[in-house]
């Protein structure tokens, strides 16, 4: 994988993700914070949400902010946590938000956390081989996935 460099921008970004989480933390509520840069430069921020029947990750209600307020282009992506005084800790995405970014732009440089270090990827890095559904393939211009031949035993 590609690593890209990481600089002062993603030091804002933390520092947005972990200043959100810090006001908003809640426990069993509010854990995780996110950030995200859109192309107009403006920042978004949103935390996580749990309840009884599932949660939503903090990069999901932080892209959905941006998307609502009107932003289509996206920079970078960074998720937090925090415990009570804790320094803040960066997050690797889980899969589903992977889906997501990626779903947003092949290019969105992630931030996330590989052996114990901060590294920044681009989403189609992180998540090679999207989920497409056909319609998706026909619509981007590509053919429909091949006929799976596999023999169920
Ligand atoms: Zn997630």
């Amino acid at each position: 994988m590609e690593y890209l460099p990481l600089t002062d921008q993603d030091e804002e970004l933390i520092q947005a993700a972990t200043d959100v989480i810090r006001r908003n933390f809640v426990l069993g509520k509010h854990h995780v914070g996110a950030a995200m840069r859109c192309t107009s430069g403006k920042i978004y921020t949103g935390v996580h949400l749990e309840s009884r029947a599932h949660d939503i990750c903090a990069e999901a209600v932080t892209i959905g902010t941006a998307v609502s307020a009107g932003e289509r282009q996206f920079d970078a992506i960074v998720a937090v946590t925090v415990k009570d005084g804790d320094p803040p800790v960066v997050l690797s995405p889980c899969g589903g938000c992977r889906e997501l970014i990626r779903f947003y732009g092949d290019d969105i440089a992630v931030l996330f956390i590989q052996d114990g270090q901060l590294r920044k990827a681009r989403a189609a890095d992180l998540l090679p081989g999207p989920y497409l559904d056909p319609k998706d393939r026909k619509r981007q211009g590509g053919e429909p996935p091949p006929a799976c031949d596999a023999k169920l035993p």
